[in-house]
């Protein structure tokens, strides 16, 4: 089955409104054509999302934020919830990245019931799972990284509607300029596509997009899109630039 490719923006703590406003303004008319064949993405911080959501509800460009908390009110001081991000015009949520299952202590069973609840609330998860250096090393990739897969897969009911999309994102290669290559990058994800195939079925397998990330640029981007399972890329620092961006963009096509 052909999946559409997806290049996600993850902006992450950067970019105040007037900036990303700016940034828009220069994607929108720079990926029309390439919006038509591949999914771009913008992950933008909650301040500043209401503004991309409104710039990019003409286009076929997707909003998205990086976080929620998956209830969806409450005594959650500081939390936004799904029905909230709905209602300023984002479409996808980032899910699980390392940063806040690292800074922020989440869990995979956390990341997992996020992950449902994005799902239930109409919202694309991009469910971030990856291995650190220490854990590669030790030869734990696997077990570091089904583990996180499994834990999100067994929350969910039936997937073969492409309802989330993973990224495989080793720590040791987010922001660090020190990319996988696209061998280990095939591999991890190929291996994540059998493991959905062996829980969920193969439609489902065939269904679900899976992204690499991890200091992708415009100069290593076409190995690792060559790779059979990679469906497209999550992207930080090179996505801060529109240039380099839409270079990324253009080479999912
Ligand atoms: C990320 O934050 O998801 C990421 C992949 O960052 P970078 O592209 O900067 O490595």
């Amino acid at each position: 089955m052909a999946r559409r490719p997806m290049m996600a923006a993850n902006w992450k703590m950067n970019k105040l409104v007037r900036e990303a406003e700016e940034y828009m303004a220069r994607l929108l008319p720079r990926v029309e054509d390439s919006a038509e064949e591949v999914d771009v993405g913008v992950f933008a911080p909650f301040t500043c999302l209401k503004e991309v959501a409104r710039m990019a509800e003409t286009s076929r460009v997707i909003a998205g934020a990086q976080n929620f908390y998956p209830e969806d009110s409450g005594a959650y001081t500081g939390e936004v919830s799904a029905p909230m991000l709905k209602d300023v015009g984002a479409e996808a949520v980032i899910v699980g990245h390392s940063e806040r299952r690292e800074l922020f202590c989440e869990t995979d069973g956390l990341v997992a019931r996020k992950t449902a609840r994005a799902i239930d609330s109409g919202l694309l998860p991009v469910v971030c799972v990856g291995e650190t250096k220490e854990e590669r090393d030790a030869g734990e990739m696997w077990d570091k990284v089904s583990g996180q897969v499994r834990e999100v897969l067994e929350r969910l009911g039936d997937i073969s509607g492409g309802e989330l999309v993973f990224a495989y994102e080793p720590i040791w290669a987010i922001g660090t300029g020190d990319v996988a290559s696209p061998e280990d990058a095939q591999d991890a994800i190929g291996r994540i596509r059998e493991l959905i195939a062996g829980i969920k079925g193969r439609e489902a397998a065939d269904a679900v997009r899976i992204l690499y990330g991890g200091s992708i640029k415009p100069d290593n981007i076409e190995d690792i899109m060559a790779q059979p399972d990679v469906d497209g890329g999550l992207v930080g620092g090179a996505s801060l630039e529109v240039d380099s961006f839409v270079a990324l963009v253009e080479a999912a096509r």
